[in-house]
């Protein structure tokens, strides 16, 4: 397992941590001045800045791109619905692309409106990842399917478990195609270190931290920084790296209170957190 405890290279902002407080431009000076090595922009930050310009700034740092957030929302309750949302994850991978990101993470979506057949919404899932393969693979763009939590399941995303996740590159190849690993998401599944040893090395395509609090008191916006919560996120990282992950942690925090705090002392915060409990 890498030691963490002097580093700051392998850590990478998701820009969601900081979203409410800066733009994409503050938040790549952000991790320069912090000495943090990688980045992870959200769409609508990179189109807020242009995505031109938001490529130029990017190279111009010298970050990496540990993923860019994100393609998905597959499913739709009819063709056109769903062909729209090809239309717009062909647009992701071409950001991707301009961005140099490693990956394109996909969250999946739930039930169209009106549904209540979630397993027709994941064989939706299934189709839309599979033509938006077609595309990306050329693109060189890999597809990372991140599992979210089942408290998502109707709204977000379909795909709860790494054993879905894995289900759905065995029917549809490894070629271009693989997992984000979100702790927040998956760290109660009792199969998970099975699942992470059957991944393996290749489909572990990016690794998500923070922490899930005890009380939760949103379910979308309420989550920790790494440490102030119940999640062994060195165990789990342990797993990822004993399959052979070598890439970025990246810290990606959707909180209100956070998002009231300096990002400044975020930073800093990640960083000890990063170093301490990552
Ligand atoms: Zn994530």
């Amino acid at each position: 397992m890498r030691d963490l405890s002097d580093d700051k290279s392998l850590l990478s902002l998701n820009t969601a941590t900081v979203r409410e407080q800066w733009n994409l431009r503050e938040m790549v000076e952000g991790c320069l001045r912090h000495g943090i090595g990688g980045i992870s922009p959200w769409r609508d930050k990179v189109q807020e800045c242009g995505v031109d310009e938001a490529a130029r700034l990017i190279a111009d740092s010298g970050l990496a791109v540990s993923g860019l957030c994100r393609g998905g929302m597959f499913p739709a309750a009819d063709a056109a619905g769903r062909r729209a949302a090809l239309d717009d994850n062909r647009r992701a991978v071409d950001e991707a692309v301009a961005l140099g990101a490693e990956c394109l993470v996909l969250v999946v979506g739930g039930l169209p409106d009106g549904s209540r057949d979630i397993a027709g919404a994941r064989q939706q899932v299934e189709d839309g990842i599979g033509a938006l393969l077609e595309y990306s693979r050329p693109a060189g763009v890999p597809l990372a399917i991140e599992p979210l939590h089942p408290m998502y399941a109707a709204d977000r995303a379909c795909i709860n478990t790494m054993a879905q996740a894995n289900d759905v590159c065995d029917v549809l190849g490894d070629d271009g195609l693989g997992i984000a690993l979100d702790v927040y998401h998956v760290w109660w599944d009792p199969d998970l270190a099975a699942e992470i040893t059957r991944a393996g090395k290749e489909r572990i395509l990016a690794f998500h931290v923070c922490d899930w609090l005890v009380p939760t008191n949103d379910l979308l916006l309420d989550r920790g920084m790494p440490g102030d919560g119940v999640i062994d996120i060195r165990g789990i990282r342990g797993l990822v790296e004993g399959v052979g992950y070598d890439g970025h942690c990246e810290v990606e925090i959707l909180s209100t209170r956070w998002w009231a705090e300096d990002p400044n002392l975020i930073m800093q915060t990640l960083i000890e957190r990063h170093q301490s409990v990552v």
